[in-house]
């Protein structure tokens, strides 16, 4: 189907799109990427009125490493991501996590921060922003804030983000010395969204794990930490038999959601099997 009518801008600064957010209210949407927002214009789910295109506004497609961490700006898309040399050295787990997403037309246009603000629940990037404890700086009439990665995501498609306020940059703090990660989902065999993806961040010492975060996401409405699991891996040696027990509690206390796809029930099995295979991966890795 062909989109609504729509007013079109391309705002050459932040400012400016902030402006034209402030002015037109929930009758505008921002563009970036557009793998997400044009598909649900074309089905007509949604019909903004104005189109806020921030995709030429220039220096928010930086990857940088500073000394507290690394610094993403938004409109880094999946490809810049997965090819960084930073995020390869320094946080390789984001990298793994965007070399999965969709396929290549998808991750040349598709962006960090519209994934983010759009907060599907089977995005790949949701879980790994929640292990590594990630904030996402939003920029809004009042100037910039920072959102701890935990107080994101709301519920499905549904995010801490003002409607006038867009995410400039993504902060990921440097990883300590030790520590290993990984990512691994089970994708609809169409589209290539997670059914399931698991991204750990673990460091071990003296052959025990010291510390485990664990994020999930396609298992329910937002993706979420699988603190039970991470708990029970604390203070032992990460052998398959103890791992697979600790997986077992990957969906506790979880509505998992189901779809013409997969059933909740076999969410709930995949999000076990899949942390096993991530927490032994991540644990391979830890240096
Ligand atoms: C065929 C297909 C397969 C896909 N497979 C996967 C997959 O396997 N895994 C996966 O994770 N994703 C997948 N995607 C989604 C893809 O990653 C999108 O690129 C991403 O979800 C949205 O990024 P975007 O830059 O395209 O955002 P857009 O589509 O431009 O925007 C998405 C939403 O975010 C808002 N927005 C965008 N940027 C900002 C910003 N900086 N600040 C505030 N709001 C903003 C927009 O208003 C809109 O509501 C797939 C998409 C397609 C079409």
């Amino acid at each position: 189907m062909i989109p609504a009518a729509f007013e079109y801008y391309a705002p050459k600064s932040v400012k400016e799109a902030v402006g034209l957010l402030q002015q037109h209210g929930d009758d505008a949407k921002v563009l970036a990427g557009g793998h997400s927002l044009l598909p649900i214009m074309k089905f007509r789910l949604a019909q903004p009125k104005v189109v806020v295109d921030i995709g030429r506004i220039p220096g928010l497609d930086g990857i940088a490493a500073g000394k507290d961490g690394i610094t993403i700006g938004a409109l880094a898309t999946h490809d810049a991501v997965e090819h960084s040399d930073v995020l390869k050295d320094r946080c390789p787990l984001l990298a793994e996590v965007a070399g999965v997403i969709g396929d290549m037309q998808v991750r040349n246009r598709g962006t960090i921060g519209g994934a983010l603000a759009h907060a599907d629940p089977a995005a790949d990037y949701p879980g790994a922003i929640l292990a590594l404890e990630a904030s996402i700086v939003a920029t809004g009439p009042k100037g910039s804030r920072t959102i701890a990665a935990k107080d994101f995501f709301v519920e499905m498609l549904t995010t801490a983000l003002s409607p006038t306020e867009l995410i400039t940059e993504v902060r990921v703090p440097a990883l300590a010395k030790g520590t290993g990660t990984a990512y691994v989902k089970h994708p609809h065999p169409a589209s290539g969204y997670a059914v399931v993806g698991v991204a750990v961040v673990l460091s071990v010492s003296g052959g025990k794990c010291q510390r485990a975060a664990i994020g999930i996401n396609g298992v329910a409405g937002k993706a979420y930490r699988a603190t039970a699991v991470e708990q029970a891996l604390v203070g032992q040696a990460l052998d398959e038999k103890t791992v697979a027990a600790a997986a077992a509690q990957a969906a506790k206390g979880v509505d998992a959601q189901g779809d013409v796809y997969a059933s909740g029930e076999f969410r709930a099995h995949l999000a076990q099997v899949y942390t096993k295979r991530a927490v032994l991966l991540a644990a391979s890795r830890a240096k």
